[in-house]
């Protein structure tokens, strides 16, 4: 009977039974974290997987912008300013309250702004809105809209000749130019009002109108031989926080592209003031569109690791963006917002839809969502996905080291000649209680200073890399070792009370590695030593209740323990206090670039 107790209580001492809920635990508290800065994280997995992204594809308005448009600057081809602001102000969605608050699309709230405030008409009121009759609404494919008005002052009964209706289109001067009647020459000076816009990272849109005698059953028809009224330059501001974290992704190994429908001039001129783009405009780095429908896939993947703005993109492209990254072995968080989005949100690694202004369909199909559709979110998540991903390598560390701790007491014990060391139920006590707990702390260690100035973790490294298998071999050697060595001295001493002094050892041993084992390379007993309350609550805790299993009459009765005397005492504390020493001297060698491989603390 007692071998088989004993059998069965080293069963349970060699299984990391832990480990299943710790992971869980572990994840899940750090999805409670991220959602504080704002990260709501879908699938708890994905927790995990933010610590090997290598490629953030982000939107450019909205996550790298403000999304707060102003007009900058006007050009019409005649001077005729009015006609322009009627036409933006007509062809349109967005409500502007009294008092400046816009509702529906930020571009169309900063034309209504404008229009209200253009020196046309009265100041300070917007012209009114003649009552449309059909439209075509935006959208990032078409890259434009169109509307139809009925004329005032007119109805069925109006005299024939007059229109009776007006079109107006607003839309990327590429979608729209090559609908308006143009000569040469004009169509020249336009390219190069809007080249001069795009240059100084201003988001552009071309407005143009027609006269209609009636609204044709095909609506696109329409979208001919307009007369061209204007171009308007709106300023949307970088986030004043996505330089910084451009730059920590930059130290993190991590890629940061953007992507965009506005134009490639004004895609770069704010890419370089975030710094997604290296200062000099190195040919290669900006992608169009058209650019991704003339690439085949193998001629895409040439391209996709050096390109940092792709410009003039539909999101129906994005997926194949997220898949030639895939494809060339990276990592891919991809952001998205609209319905479009939705294929290349479940294609990345990470797909994360906007919280505030996006789709429940992009919502749905992301693993993560931006509360405040902030790039820096992102970025913060990164950083937390890999604390997450070290604390679980400590615990495995811990608990591994531990339990092969245990296996050597119990093994090698009766080869030595001695009794068996310990018994079923003391085994018990120290993988549930003496393990547990600090275990369980390790998950709330905080990042480490290092954590974003290392490389990304390569998705299919084993939790085992950078010397965790020789660490659980040798230090569970150690803890068997010193174990031993306490039992050793208190048999040939004819102590009756060996087996406790077996028992405190190993806990005290584990105790101490818990606390060396918080950092891969940093010494734990120096600055470092209070990082972690919840790690030194669990270890004072766990030496109270060692306390009671040991000196508690009643305990004693069920755990088969007798008190120690101080000098005792004094004796398992020093052997115990072995392990954390020698842990902490593994860490020196490895700080020394002596052991293991330590690419990954950088
Ligand atoms: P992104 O979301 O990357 O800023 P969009 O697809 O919203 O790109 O916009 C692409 C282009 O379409 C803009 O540069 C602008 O010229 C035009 N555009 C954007 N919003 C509207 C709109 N509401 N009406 C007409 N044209 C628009
Ligand atoms: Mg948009």
């Amino acid at each position: 009977l007692e071998m088989l107790l004993t059998a069965v209580s080293l069963a349970v001492a060699a299984v990391p039974e832990a480990l299943p809920a710790v992971v869980t635990i572990s994840l899940a508290l750090g999805a409670a974290a991220m959602v504080k800065q704002n990260a709501l994280v879908r699938r708890l997995p994905a927790v995990e997987t933010l610590g090997s992204v290598t490629y953030i594809c982000s939107d450019k308005t909205g996550t790298l912008t403000l999304n707060r448009m102003t007009v900058e600057s006007v050009w019409t081809p005649d001077g005729d300013t009015p006609a322009l602001v009627h036409a933006v102000a007509a062809c349109n969605d967005a409500e502007v309250s009294d008092d400046g608050e816009g509702q529906g699309d930020p571009t169309e709230v900063a034309l209504v702004v404008y229009a209200r405030d253009a020196p046309v008409g009265e100041a300070g009121s917007l012209p009114p809105r003649p009552p449309r009759v059909a439209e075509i609404p935006f959208d990032s494919e078409r890259r434009r809209m169109l509307t139809v008005h009925q004329v005032a002052g007119t109805d069925a009964s109006a005299p024939a000749g007059r229109p009776a209706y007006v079109a107006y289109a607003k839309g990327a001067p590429e979608a729209l130019l090559q609908r308006c009647a143009l000569s040469e020459d004009e169509r020249r000076e336009v390219d190069d009002q809007a080249q001069a816009m795009a240059a100084s990272g201003l988001r552009e849109l071309a407005a143009a109108r027609r006269d209609l005698a009636q609204v044709p059953d095909e609506l696109d028809e329409v979208e001919e031989a307009m007369t061209l009224l204007g171009l308007v330059g709106m300023l949307d501001p970088p986030r004043p926080e996505a330089r910084d974290a451009v730059a920590e992704c930059r130290t993190a190994g991590i890629v940061p592209v953007m992507i965009t429908g506005d134009h490639p001039d004004t895609a770069h001129a704010i890419a370089e003031r975030v710094g997604v783009a290296e200062h000099d405009h190195v040919a290669g780095d900006v992608l169009t569109g058209r650019d991704l429908v003339e690439l085949d896939d193998d001629a895409l993947s040439g391209r996709v690791l050096d390109a940092r703005v792709y410009a003039r993109v539909d999101p129906a492209q994005k997926i194949r963006i997220v898949s030639a990254l895939q494809a060339e072995g990276q990592v891919a968080a991809m952001t998205g917002d609209g319905v479009n989005d939705a294929p290349a949100l479940r294609q990345a690694d990470i797909g994360v839809a906007m919280g505030k202004g996006g789709t429940d369909v992009a919502r749905g199909a992301s693993a993560m969502v931006l509360l405040d559709d902030n790039f820096a979110t992102i970025v913060s998540a990164v950083r937390e996905g890999r604390r997450i991903y070290d604390n679980i390598r400590r615990f495995v560390k811990y608990t591994l080291t531990s339990n092969a701790g245990e296996i050597w007491v119990m093994f090698l014990g009766p080869f030595l000649g001695f009794p068996l060391p310990l018994l079923p139920l003391q085994i018990l006590w120290i993988n549930l209680v003496t393990d547990g707990l600090p275990g369980l702390a390790l998950a709330r260690e905080p990042a480490e200073p290092t954590v974003m100035r290392r490389p990304p973790r390569p998705p299919d490294e084993s939790i085992f890399a950078h010397g965790v298998t020789w660490h659980i071999g040798w230090v569970g050697l150690l803890i068997g070792g010193v174990s031993l060595a306490g039992l050793g001295w208190a048999y040939s001493s004819g102590a009756e009370n060996w087996q406790t002094a077996v028992f405190t050892v190993l806990v005290l041993a584990q105790l101490g590695h818990s606390l060396a084992v918080r950092s891969e390379t940093a010494p734990s007993f120096g600055r470092r030593f209070f990082s972690n309350p919840a790690l030194l609550g669990a270890v004072v805790l766990t030496i109270g209740l060692q306390a009671i299993v040991v000196y508690v009459p009643w305990f004693q009765d069920i755990f088969r323990t007798q008190g120690l005397t101080t000098q005792q005492l004094g004796v398992c504390v020093g052997l115990a206090l072995v392990v954390p020493l020698a842990v902490e001297i593994e860490k020196l060698l490895v700080r020394r670039g002596l052991l293991y491989d330590r690419v990954r603390s950088g």
